[in-house]
Order: C-alpha cells, then sequence, then structure tokens
C-alpha cells in the first residue's frame, strides 16, 4: 500500500451518504436473517412478526425493540449465538466494569472484519507498516488486548504485545525496540510519563514515540493534552466496546475532534435514555449500536449506556461517516448529591487544569446527615512548595472552580504523588460509600 495514501479503503471511508445508508439497509436484512438464527432474537422476531422484508428503509429500524445489557447478561453466555458453536472460534467478555460480564462470540469472519476495522482506525492517524506498535493493555479476556494486536498486524507493524503493567519493563520495551506507536487506557498513559520521569528518561527526545491511541475509559480534552506534552506524541481518542466486538467502532482522525464512527458496520442512534425517544442531531443522549456485519453474534439496537452526541456538519479530513463526540461517560458514572447530577469527568476537566496537580485522584462521596459530602483526594505532581500559605491558596481555587462547575462545594484533599492506589486496567474515579452500607 502506498505510503501516500490518505485512507486505509477510500471507497468505504468517503462513500457518499446516499451509497453508505443504502449498504447499512442491505446489511441491516442481512443482519436480521442472521440473527433469527439465535433463540433470544428468533424468539423475538416470531413474536413481532418481524423478517428481513419489514425494512423498507432505515427508518423501519425503530421496529425492532432496544436490546439491554441485562438482557445481554440474562441470554448469558450463548443465547444470542446465531451460528452453530462449530463456526465460533473466539469469546470475549466485557471487563465487567458495572456488574456481571456480558460475553460475544465471534467466527473466524467476525475476527476478520474486526481487525480490519483496527487496521482502519489505526491507518487514519497515520500508522504504517513500518512502525513499532507496542500494545500496553490488558490481554486475555479484555478486548483492547487482542482487538488491538490482530489491528496493527493486519496493518502490518512490528508488534510488541507488552501487555499492562510493570511500567519499567514497558519503558525499556520502548527504547530497545524503538516503540512508535502506542495503546493503552489514559490512566496508564500518564503514569507512564511519571515513570519516565522517575528514571530520568525524556520520552520527547529519548524515544521515537509519536503517536498514542488512548481508549477504553471516558478522558477529558485536557487529559489527552497532558499526554501528548508529556510523552511528546499525537494522542488520538479510541472508543471502542466488547459488545460491538471492542476497540476500532469509533476512532479519531487527525483533525482530532470527534470520532468517526464505522457506520460501514454499525448503525448509530442518539436517544434520550429516559424516554428512548432518538435526541436531535447534535445533541446528547445514550449511544444505541447496531451490528451490520457480525455473524457469530449478532446485536441489534444495544444500548450502550454511554452519553455522546453526533457532530453536525462534515470533517475536514473528507470521511463521510459521522463522528461522536469525546463520551460525557456511562449513565452509570452520575451521581447524585444534594440534588445535582454530577459526572466525573465535569471534575476531572477541572483539575487537570491546573500545572501543579499530578495525574491521580479519587472521588468519594461521604454519606452525611443535612447532605452528603464529596471528598477528592488529590495528588499534587509534586512538593512544588512547604509554603502552606500557598497550598491554601491553590486549595481553595480549585474548590471554587469547582463549585462553578458542579454546583456543589466539595472537600479537596491534596495528597502527596504516588499515594492513591494506581489501577492497571480501567481508573477506579469514584468510591460511592452510600451504596455500600
Ligand atoms: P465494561 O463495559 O465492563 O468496562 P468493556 O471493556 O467492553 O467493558 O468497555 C467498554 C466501555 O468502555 C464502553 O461502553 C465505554 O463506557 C468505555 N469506553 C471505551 N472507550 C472509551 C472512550 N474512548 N472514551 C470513553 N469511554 C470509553
Ligand atoms: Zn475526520
Amino acid at each position: 500500500m502506498a505510503m501516500t495514501q490518505k485512507y486505509w479503503d477510500p471507497e468505504i471511508e468517503t462513500m457518499s451518504r446516499k451509497d453508505l445508508e443504502a449498504l447499512q439497509l442491505k446489511r441491516l436484512k442481512e443482519t436480521v436473517a442472521r440473527a433469527a438464527g439465535s433463540p433470544y432474537y428468533g424468539k423475538l422476531f416470531k413474536e413481532l412478526n418481524i423478517t428481513p422484508d419489514s425494512f423498507k428503509s432505515l427508518a423501519d429500524l425503530s421496529k425492532i425493540p432496544f436490546t439491554t445489557k441485562e438482557q445481554l447478561r440474562t441470554t448469558y453466555p450463548f443465547g444470542a449465538l446465531a451460528t452453530p458453536k462449530a463456526d465460533v472460534v473466539r469469546l470475549h467478555s466485557s471487563s465487567g466494569t458495572t456488574g456481571t460480564p456480558t460475553v460475544i462470540c465471534h467466527t473466524k469472519k467476525d475476527l476478520e472484519a474486526w481487525a480490519d476495522r483496527v487496521a482502519r482506525s489505526l491507518y487514519g492517524v497515520g500508522v504504517r507498516n513500518t512502525d513499532v506498535f507496542q500494545n500496553s493493555s490488558g490481554y486475555g479476556m479484555f478486548t483492547g488486548g487482542l482487538g488491538f494486536q490482530y489491528g496493527a498486524e493486519r496493518l502490518g507493524c512490528l508488534t510488541v504485545p507488552a501487555a499492562a503493567g510493570n511500567t519499567k519493563r514497558q519503558i525499556k520495551f520502548i527504547t530497545d525496540f524503538g516503540t512508535t506507536v502506542i495503546h493503552a487506557v489514559p490512566s496508564y498513559a500518564l503514569r507512564l510519563a511519571e515513570v519516565f520521569r522517575d528514571m530520568g528518561i525524556d520520552p520527547r527526545k529519548d524515544t521515537s514515540l509519536r503517536i498514542f491511541a488512548i481508549g477504553a475509559e471516558p478522558h477529558t480534552e485536557a487529559q489527552r493534552q497532558r499526554v501528548e506534552e508529556m510523552l511528546g506524541v499525537k494522542a488520538y481518542n479510541s472508543f471502542g466496546m466488547s459488545e460491538m466486538s471492542g476497540p476500532g467502532v469509533a476512532f479519531e482522525c487527525p483533525e482530532q475532534h470527534g470520532m468517526h464512527l464505522w457506520e460501514d458496520h454499525y448503525i448509530m442512534e442518539i436517544i434520550n435514555p429516559d424516554t428512548l425517544e432518538p435526541v436531535p442531531e447534535g445533541e446528547v443522549g445514550e449511544l444505541v449500536l447496531t451490528t451490520l456485519t457480525r455473524e457469530a453474534m449478532p446485536l441489534l439496537r444495544y444500548r450502550s449506556r454511554d452519553l455522546t452526541r453526533i457532530l453536525p456538519g462534515d470533517c475536514p479530513c473528507g470521511r463521510t461517516h459521522r463522528r461522536i463526540d469525546r463520551m460525557k461517560g456511562r449513565s452509570d458514572d452520575m451521581f447524585i448529591v444534594k440534588g445535582v447530577n454530577i459526572f466525573p469527568m465535569q471534575i476531572e476537566n477541572v483539575l487537570l487544569r491546573y500545572a501543579e496537580v499530578g495525574n491521580n485522584y479519587l472521588i468519594t462521596i461521604n454519606p452525611k446527615v443535612g447532605g452528603d459530602e464529596i471528598l477528592i483526594e488529590l495528588e499534587l505532581k509534586d512538593l512544588f512548595t512547604d509554603d502552606y500559605g500557598q497550598l491554601e491558596r491553590l486549595n481553595k481555587r480549585i474548590v471554587s472552580q469547582l463549585r462553578d462547575e458542579i454546583l456543589v462545594t466539595p472537600v479537596v484533599k491534596f495528597l502527596q504523588p504516588g499515594s492513591l492506589p494506581q489501577s492497571e486496567g480501567k481508573a477506579v474515579r469514584v468510591k460511592d460509600l452510600r451504596k455500600l452500607s
């Protein structure tokens, strides 16, 4: 493949909306036909009298009821399997961040299509077969491991399946093998940067790192900027979920403004999670996805519980697949204190803008008579001062800005760097002690 080519698959990535929608409708009908072979959808379609012929246009998608995480848990493990088990070559499960994990089965073709989507995503931000790709995310059941592994191999990169953890060893790989592209969760990206510093290595000068794919958990623009500055890379947001195979569902392009959701493989809807009605384009709601090419376990109108919006307008990069905005969080992440709905990312957005603030924080909600308390434990970058007056002034500034953002006054406690527990997988940002009692 020529080095100058901008798209992995120009015909698909820049297809006219009309052709793309025609392709979606064709694939939707095929998906309905395949899904009818699973015990779960087979029964549902029979009850509702749904067949591939029920779909004259994409608007007819609304004839199908939503599929929820709870339903997937009740069909666990094989109730939504639409092919004979003999055709299944691998299964994966979700991380189980919010409860019992769900299971997704894959045929050989499913795995190939998945690798293609990841390859397309990486190629789009300039990754080529001359790159050394290090995957510093968990392997095993977590889809960020094998998902990126096969995608980068499909692209022809020299891959380093480092997996998560053992940060000094990660750094040795980066310097020894000349790693140019890396994938990890955002909290781990910052951890890498800290350990580089402790080891006296400047990743901006002493390594060949140039691209960082960060995803699998919510993060703010401020966090992306930190990753870019500390490591001297361009960082691109990567969105996926195991129910939709894994990474490679939506990915930023070089514009770094929203993630193109691969609409030849998925139909996306954004709904109001309370009324279940579609929201007007550009408004935030819950992302609902339908697989269009999956064989083993097609999922229709799957409610992700992730909150985002479709960015209106065309992207200057020329791709026609619509973009979703940086995730606002999961609907389950939201907590209510003193009657106000709060998302952890609103808090992160304020915290990480302060240069003195380190990369790790923990939000604890303490039940209290007269109004629950939000305690934010916050690591400072280094002990930049022993002047208590200065620390107190910084604390007051942060508290007041947080109050403006979340409308509740939190308690902010400064900690030394390295005091909070570090997770190798997805970071735990909120501890709600009200739920434990
Ligand atoms: P679990 O839902 O148990 O964490 P997964 O490993 O399948 O299991 O994770 C998928 C979820 O991770 C998504 O539904 C979303 O909440 C989150 N996620 C993935 N990528 C991103 C991203 N780029 N930004 C924000 N959240 C993300
Ligand atoms: Zn673009």
